[in-house]
């Protein structure tokens, strides 16, 4: 199955280099469950009819192009349904068995992890823990809010481990899982045998990743018998990683014992995402998104980067949305878009922080341009006017220069409040008082002054 797996991820890998649209390879990354490996062909498992169709009809034979070149055998992919599979005539259990098995998502690697600030610390524990046969933290409790890395970091250590030892027997699970699979084993008059799979399965396990743990609150059964698969784990030196929207102590309603076994090892938390951490994100899911990242202007990350802030899954969300977008409507990648792609997606109360932080933004480029006026003795006016006089012109790009430097606001946002200027205007002013400044000592002093006045006023 592993095997089967890793072909299934590098033929994509090959077929992504050649992808022309982002959604075939969204749609093909989709899937990721091999039912089996028969004669030569990779039985693969698809979430519907209609995805079914599409890869028929469009992608199948590229695929198999893609892995006889691989493999320099005539191994071929076949496409399933679930239900398919149930129709199948091999013993029904083991079947069900394997495709219950969540897979750890193949993407979800150290590589492709960003680090900053906030997840330093976890990362490195994670790798640590990957990287060290011995089991030094045990277990590894990593917490954090929603949509911060915890399930990325977690599968990570499983891909890592795999990677390296593919015999390792990895059992990724969430508390919600784990409690279904514990009331199916004892619910059901098959009990018996059923819970014997339980305990096998959880058993077994060289590493146990368990998503999710304060979905265990309150739930005291299931604590019992969580306990004591981490006591039988832990005993034998097992790897435990666990992951949980909270610090152990802050677990409402569960056992003392359990709560005390989370403290044995070592709790990281993941933070917030900093803005450098939010558009190194970005940066890296544009460049799996489409072809030329550079035709994405730095200054729409920067409009995502500053409207989605506490919630990395959200951040990509965004991305993604303003790709397709532009991508289906076939209009350019363009700053105007991303307000149109997104309105909805902006959540209200960033709005209001957005209005807030105009404001102050507005305040700040009236001082900058009052004082550039006053020393040039001109008026406000005359810097916000067409004007090409030279020293209006001059003036005019000073104070734009200025803003960008004391307070490096987004291009648009200077061009706005200087008569609707557009980004290639403002840049080029920017440009100009660089080079005049290198050669000239004047405006070297204009600018020195100036930027002593406003920081002093
Ligand atoms: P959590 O389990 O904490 O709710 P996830 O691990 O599901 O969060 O992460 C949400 C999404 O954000 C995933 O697509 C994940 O790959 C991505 N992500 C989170 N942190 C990073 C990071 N540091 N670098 C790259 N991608 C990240
Ligand atoms: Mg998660």
């Amino acid at each position: 199955m592993i095997e089967s797996n890793k072909l299934w991820e590098q033929t994509l890998e090959e077929f992504k280099k050649d992808a022309n649209s982002s959604d075939t390879v969204e749609l093909l990354s989709e899937i990721n469950k091999v039912y089996k490996f028969e004669n030569n062909v990779i039985y693969m498992i698809v979430p519907n009819a209609l995805t079914k169709f599409r890869i028929e009809k469009f992608y199948n034979n590229k695929l198999n192009e893609i892995v006889q070149k691989l493999t320099n055998r005539s191994v071929k992919f076949k496409f399933i349904l679930e239900e398919e599979v149930k129709e199948e005539e091999t013993p029904p259990l083991l079947i069900k068995d394997q495709i219950n098995k969540r897979p750890l998502r193949a993407e979800y690697t150290f590589a492709n992890f960003e680090t900053g600030e906030s997840n330093r610390f976890a990362f490195i524990s994670a790798m640590k823990v990957a990287e060290t046969p011995e089991t030094l933290y045990n277990p590894l409790y990593i917490f954090g809010d929603v949509g911060l890395g915890k399930t990325h970091l977690m599968m990570a250590i499983g891909n890592y481990i795999l990677d390296n030892n593919p015999n390792k027997n990895i059992v990724y699970t969430s508390a919600q899982e784990f409690t279904e699979e514990y009331f199916l084993a004892t619910s059901t008059k098959k009990g018996r045998d059923n819970i014997e799979k339980f305990y096998e399965k959880y058993r077994s396990a060289d590493v146990l990743l368990v998503d999710d743990i304060q979905f265990l609150e309150g739930k005291q059964g299931t604590q019992e018998e969580f306990f004591k698969v981490f006591e039988y784990l832990h005993g034998l030196n097992k790897q435990i990683v666990i992951t949980s929207d909270r610090s152990s102590n802050e677990l409402k309603n569960m056992m003392l014992r359990l709560k005390s076994r989370f403290n044995w090892g070592l709790s990281v938390d993941i933070k917030h995402p900093d803005k450098k951490l939010r558009l190194n994100i970005l940066r890296r899911k544009l460049s799996f998104l489409i072809e030329n990242p550079k035709s994405v202007p730095e200054e729409v990350l920067e409009i995502i980067a500053d409207n989605f802030t506490s919630n990395i899954r959200d951040l990509e969300g965004a991305l993604r949305r303003y790709v397709t977008y532009c991508v289906s409507l076939n209009i350019p990648f363009t700053v105007e878009n991303v307000y149109t792609a997104l309105d909805r997606l902006i959540p209200e109360k960033e709005q209001d922080q957005n209005k807030d932080k105009e404001l102050t933004q507005k305040k700040n480029f009236d001082k900058v341009k009052k004082e550039v006026a006053k020393y040039f003795q001109l008026s406000v006016s005359d810097l916000e006017s067409n004007s090409r006089k030279q020293q209006v012109a001059y003036a005019r790009q000073m104070a734009i220069y200025i803003i960008k430097k004391v307070y490096n606001p987004v291009l648009k946002a200077i061009g706005d409040s200087f008569g609707g200027r557009d980004h290639a205007t403002i840049s080029h002013s920017i440009d100009r008082i660089e080079s005049m400044m290198s050669k000239n000592s004047m405006v070297k002093t204009d600018f020195e002054i100036l930027t002593k006045n406003i920081k002093e006023n």
